[in-house]
């Protein structure tokens, strides 16, 4: 942007690959995403969307969840029919998950070279993602590293990584799929920094960052600041995903922390609607494209979230600026967590573009 000072810039990104994960566009200079994993059963969709919504108000881009189990597997398709934003099935031991969610309509899979060991079982998945053009994510890890790879290196070296990642996307290239992000996660920042450096040099594919078990909020926050925004001041990383042992949405707050601390990203008016799920009284859908309509042009950092219901819309919203958490003819108007009133549904669009309206003022005027 010409019109900024050089030093407000953000940081010169490093040129990848572009791929898309659902509707999201990842590398190519697109903005860098944000993601999370959800930590409830897979199983449990209700809960599982729930979640989502949870991470969703506070700005989530992507969600990962795990299938540890065949139950999991067998969720996923509800899930991704649900999830207003794409969902990642990560993947371990089990090549026939990764199918079960290439199948089921997932916007992508992750899979961990160190654990998914025939190669052409690899390939098969890559077959099927590149038939169903969805992104792959190679995802190494320091705990996981490959027996063979770790003689060769002496331990986990940024070497060793690298080398681990890199000969997964190779057989990816020997079935022409090139949808390949890659994560070579580690818990030790300094290791995690001068591995995606490695990595970077050596090749364009688009990279998540995250340095793994992190632990909890306050070291794991520092821990990940450290390590992903070294790498992002370096214009290094596509997406990324603080690991915290937490609740996910305090991930998403480190994680866009980041990225609006290096000017990577600029808030702006952001309205988001929970999956909805049984519980849900109303079209959340509708009333979100309502709201949206009623707060077009709005051009401060606001997040307005519209929630299926009372039950958990107030607890789902809480980080979103204003919501609403809509029932049975009722809707609860929900300030920053605090629930200010409970409008007819009639009111509910009207109402919350008023307060939407007011709280703009209020940060203009700040
Ligand atoms: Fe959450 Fe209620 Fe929406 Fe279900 S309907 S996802 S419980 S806010």
């Amino acid at each position: 942007d010409p019109d900024v000072p050089a030093h407000h810039q953000p940081p010169q990104r490093r040129p990848t690959r572009a791929l898309r994960v659902g509707d999201v566009p990842v590398g190519g200079g697109a903005p860098i995403s944000v993601q999370s994993m959800t930590t409830t059963p897979t199983h449990d969709v209700n809960a599982t969307l729930q979640q989502i919504a949870a991470l969703q108000a506070a700005g989530v881009d992507i969600v990962r969840v795990a299938v540890p189990r065949q139950e999991d597997a067998d969720s996923l398709a509800a899930i991704a029919a649900k999830s207003p934003v794409p969902v990642v099935a990560d993947i371990h031991f089990q090549w026939k998950y990764a199918m079960a969610a290439i199948e089921a309509g997932m916007a992508g899979v992750r899979i961990n070279p160190g654990n998914i060991r025939k190669h052409e079982k690899v390939k098969v998945i890559g077959d099927a993602a590149k038939e169903r053009g969805i992104p792959i994510r190679i995802g190494v890890n320091g705990g996981s590293l490959e027996q063979d790879v770790l003689d060769r290196h002496g331990g986990v070296t940024p070497e060793a990584l690298v080398e681990s990642a890199l000969a997964e996307a190779r057989l990816l290239e020997e079935v022409d799929f090139f949808d390949t992000k890659i994560s070579v996660k580690h818990s030790d920042p300094w290791v995690m920094i001068q591995t995606y450096r490695l990595l970077a040099d050596a090749c364009d594919y688009p990279l998540h960052l995250g340095v793994t078990e992190a632990g909890p909020a306050g070291t794991g926050s520092i821990k990940s600041a450290v390590g992903i925004g070294a790498l992002l001041a370096e214009g290094i990383g596509d997406t990324v995903r603080v690991s915290l042992s937490a609740d996910p949405v305090e991930e998403v707050k480190a994680a866009i922390t980041m990225l609006e601390s290096l000017h990577l990203r600029e808030r702006g008016l952001d309205v988001v609607a929970c999956p909805s799920c049984a519980r849900a009284e109303v079209d959340v859908y509708s009333l979100a494209d309502e709201v949206q309509k009623g707060l077009e042009g709005l051009d401060v950092p606001l997040r307005v979230a519209v929630m299926g219901c009372v039950v958990n819309g107030p607890g789902e919203a809480r980080e979103a600026d204003i919501g609403v958490a809509a029932g049975k003819g009722k809707g609860k108007i929900i300030r920053r967590g605090e629930v200010l009133y409970t409008v007819q549904e009639s009111d509910i669009v009207e109402t919350l573009v008023h307060f939407a309206n007011e709280m703009a003022d209020e940060i203009r005027a700040e």
